[in-house]
């Protein structure tokens, strides 16, 4: 199974409103600011563990090279990057209409996890699934860990 993550807001939050991973020691955390969600580095090894294919698709301009990186420090490895960069290229390039914001079916993932419920929408729209993350939540990985079982033995309907 093939599972992406949006970064902004969903495994980058702020500190302030949002319990998060200790931070990378110096030099690492002047370089990469971005706080992940607390339960990331549990959740990526317990997907990893299950045999998922993990990937970031984010409407960000970052880099691959730093998305990596940072990922790198945490010990997590991603197998594929869509950033706003490759989804205008692969996605929009071509399309006089507006292609929506992300589109998962293109790169055949099989749950995306967001934090904006219009992706979420347009997966109604343009048939992909979207399990949406919200605020500070405990239990926000055991949440995903479910629906993934469930999609496993119901299929993403
Ligand atoms: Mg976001």
């Amino acid at each position: 199974m093939r599972i992406s993550f949006d970064l902004d807001d969903t495994l980058f939050v702020s500190e302030e409103k949002f319990k998060v991973e200790a931070p990378l020691r110096f030099p690492f955390c002047a370089i990469y600011k971005e706080r992940l969600r607390l339960g990331t580095i549990a959740l990526m090894k317990a997907l990893r563990e299950q045999g998922m294919e993990l990937w970031v698709y984010t409407t960000s301009f970052r880099s691959e090279q730093y998305i990596r990186g940072l990922f790198r420090c945490y010990g997590i490895k991603f197998d594929n990057i869509v950033n706003g960069a490759r989804h205008a290229r692969e996605v929009q390039a071509g399309h006089t209409e507006a292609m929506p914001s992300k589109y998962p079916s293109k790169y055949r993932i099989d749950l995306h996890i967001d934090d904006d419920r219009s992706v979420a929408e347009n997966g109604r729209t343009y048939g992909f699934h979207v399990w949406i993350v919200g605020g500070q939540d405990d239990n926000w990985t055991d949440h995903i860990l479910k629906e993934i079982e469930r999609i496993r033995k119901n299929g993403a309907s």
